[in-house]
Order: C-alpha cells, then structure tokens, then sequence
C-alpha cells in the first residue's frame, strides 16, 4: 500500500466550491479600500526572524511560541510571517516613503504562519486582510476612526452583522509602564492562584493575563475594578477625540478597560472585533497604533496605525449566521389553482415587488401541497393563497409559515393598499 500524504497540520485546502466566497471577499475587500484610498503592497512570506522579535516583542507568545522558522544562509535565520505589519513597516523604511509621501496608506491580502495548535478558528496557515496608515501625519484621532470604521464597513460587505466593536486606549509608552505597574500591584495577591503561564507572564509581559483563557485567570480578571488613572491628560483627551470622532460617524463602540492587546508595539488606541457565533476563537479581528514602532526598527519618526481581520473566521461566522439565521428569501409566495387566480396573484406579486418587498408566485397551477411545498424550499416567510373562494369574496388569505397562523385580508376593487400595509409590517 502506497502511503498516503496529508496537509499539514493546521493548514487547509480551499477547494473550487468554496474558492468563490474567498474572491468574493478578496474582491470586495479591494473595492472597500479603494473607496478608503488604501493601496495595495505585497511583502514577502518570510523575512529575517529579528524583524519579528524586534517588532512583536521577544515576551509576545508570537515571537516566544509560534515563529515558524526556516533554516536560511544567515545566521539570524528566517522566519514565516506571522503577521503583516512588521513586514508592511520594514518596506515603508527600506523604500524611505517617509520621504516621498506625509501618509502612507496600505492593505494586503495573504496568507500568515504561526505555530500554534490548531483548533477550530485557529490555523498554522492562515490569511489576514490588513491595513496600515504610516506616516509623519499619521497621529490624527480621525484617522484612529478611519481604520475602525474601515474594518467594520468590511465586515457589514461581508454581510456579517452579529459582532461586537471593543476599543481602549493604552495611552502612551510611559502610561503603559504606568499600567503594568497598575496591574501587578492589583494582580500581587492573587499572583498565586494564576495559571502557571501567567505567572512567568506576571514579569515579563502582565498584558497577556488580561486575556488568558484559563478558567481561573478569568475569574480573576473579571474581578479587577480598572480605571484610568494611568492615562495622562494627553491620552485621555486623545481618546476622547476618538471616541468623538467614531460617534460623527455613526461607529458603534463598546469601550473595554480590559483589552490590551498582546504585542509590544500598541500604544493609544486599541481595538478587537469579536464576532458572537465564534465560540471561543472569537476575534474576527484586531489592531490599533503603534506609535513608537517606526523608529524602533529604525525608521523616521512616523506614527502609524493598523488592523487585521482573519478571513476563515470570517467565512466561519458568516455560513454560522446562515446556518442560524436561515433568513427567508422570499417575503411572499402567492399560491393560486386556477388561470382566474394566477391573473390575481400577478397583480399582486408585481404590487409587492413595487414596493420593495421580494415575492414569487406558481406559474403553474399545481395542487396546493406541491405549491406549498415549493414555497417552503424557496423559504418564503408568508404564502399569499388565492383560491376560488377568496375571488369571489374579493380577499386574500396570508399563511405565516412559522407559526402558521392564517389572516384574511380584503382586496376591494383591485385596492391592495391594505396588503402592502400587511407586509411593510411584517418585515
Ligand atoms: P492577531 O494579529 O493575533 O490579533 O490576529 C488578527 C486576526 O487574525 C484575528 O482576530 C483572527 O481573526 C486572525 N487570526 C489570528 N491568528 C489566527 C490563527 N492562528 N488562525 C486563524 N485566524 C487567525
């Protein structure tokens, strides 16, 4: 027997049925930017492996557990990208777009690595849609309102509806230091009871306790009362800015004291988007400034800002909403048994589709089970029937096909005001 070879693990085949949602995505992603001049760039899948350590953070569970790493002829060595940012923030310094442009807007498309165990929602190849504004004038809280409200009109392109918008500011580095300080001195007596992970993390990196998975952890951090006072005035009222700036567009926003987000480079504002279906990979996406990140990697001083959503989490949630949902695709499917009653119900699937509302009929006159039949398949909300005795009382009867409750409604001289009026309540 000839042994069979596998994907590897974590990874996923996209095959020809499914490849049309990916374009979909993919197309309308770049649309979306378009519209939001963000410009395309394609950086490499791998890149020296101290790009990461340097930019993620050495304490980072990406940089510390999941760089998947490539033997190369340096001695650094390279890595997978695990995410696009370090790699977006290197180009813009390599090619000194500092210089040529006071704001570089960028989005990518492609696939990311990390070692991690691979569970639902979580893969070791996965694929990000990305953007970033870097540049010399890039610390605008409008700008902070932008990419928030870019990541949320791209998740309603996709149709997802059920998720959730969670900002906080991080304030500046010295407000970070500030917080982590804050932090241990709240966590010291219940250092512990905490997962062994968080104890090692209580030192190093205390953000990443915020949001252990560990049972306990959570409990204890649900616990912790979190205020401000490690903010400067400077950050506060720059978070107001924001704040203000995503109420002028309408953004609804939850704000989260809690959420930090794990890599060393966030400063200011933050953001994580969760969808409800998920489970507990749940973040269809997240992201936030970096301020201090440029200059870090030894770049101009520009400030520069950015997100990332995952796309499989993002077809995960949306065949979840369908599965949920089932949304009725029709508002109406009129049902008739003879050619008097198809001329009627005509008339009336071309008052409802007048009107805004999706409706069909039977174009043959079968008999009323194949007809209802079919407008369950088509998964019609309400069946208009119209049979021999509703002509001649001049009505019609609406059949609710959840509950089935039946309603007769009158139809006098060809007025099908009252219908209408039926069905606009109905929606
Ligand atoms: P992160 O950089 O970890 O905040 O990731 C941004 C987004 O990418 C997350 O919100 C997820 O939607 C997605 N993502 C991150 N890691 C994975 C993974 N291992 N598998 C699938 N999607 C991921």
């Amino acid at each position: 027997m000839v042994k069979k070879i596998s994907s590897p693990r974590g990874t996923a085949d996209i095959l020809p049925a499914d490849v049309s949602v990916w374009q979909s995505i993919e197309n309308q992603s770049r649309e979306l930017f378009k519209c939001y001049n963000y410009k395309e760039i394609r950086t490499p899948y791998f890149e020296e492996t101290g790009l990461f350590q340097r930019s993620l953070g050495q304490t980072s569970d990406v940089v510390n557990k999941q760089l998947l790493q490539l033997a190369g002829d340096k001695k650094e060595g390279y890595s997978l990208r695990p995410e696009g940012t370090a790699s977006v923030v290197r180009s813009y310094i390599e090619n000194g777009m500092d210089r040529k442009e006071s704001l570089s807007k960028y989005f990518y498309l492609g696939a990311m690595f990390r070692g991690e165990r691979p569970q639902k929602g979580r893969l070791r190849q996965f694929h990000q849609i990305g953007a970033e504004a870097i540049g010399l004038n890039a610390q605008s809280p409008f700008l902070d309102a932008e990419i928030i409200g870019l990541a949320v009109q791209l998740l309603n392109r996709f149709g997802l509806k059920d998720f959730k918008l969670k900002i906080n500011t991080l304030g500046t580095l010295e407000d970070k230091e500030a917080f982590s300080r804050v932090l241990r001195e709240k966590l010291d007596d219940k250092r512990v009871e905490l997962c062994e992970e968080c104890q090692n993390r209580f030192n190093r990196n205390i953000f990443r306790v915020l949001d252990c998975k560990n049972n306990i952890c959570s409990q204890i951090v649900g616990q912790l009362d979190i205020g401000d006072e490690h903010l400067s005035e400077e950050s506060r009222i720059y978070f107001e800015e924001v704040k203000g700036a995503l109420n002028s567009a309408s953004i609804e926003y939850f704000v989260e004291p809690k959420l930090v987000r794990g890599l060393d480079y966030y400063t200011h504002t933050v953001f994580e988007i969760t969808g409800s279906s998920l489970g507990s990979q749940d973040a269809l996406g997240a992201g936030g400034r970096y301020g201090g990140l440029v200059k870090q990697l030894g770049g101009p001083e520009a400030d520069a800002i950015g997100f990332a959503l995952g796309i499989e989490r993002i077809i995960l949630a949306k065949n979840q909403a369908q599965d949920k949902q089932n949304d009725p695709l029709l508002d109406a499917f009129i049902v008739t048994f003879d050619n008097c009653g198809q001329k009627m119900a005509f008339q009336i699937v071309s008052e409802l589709r007048k009107n805004g509302l999706v409706a069909d009929m039977s174009f043959k006159t079968a008999s009323i089970k194949k007809q209802m039949s079919q407008a369950n398949k088509l998964n019609a909300r309400t069946v208009v029937i119209v049979g021999e005795d509703e002509i001649k009382n001049n009505c019609v009867v609406l059949k609710d096909m959840a509950t089935a409750v039946q309603e007769k409604i009158d139809i006098n001289n060809d007025n099908f005001d009252l219908l209408i009026q039926k069905f606009k309540e109905r929606k």
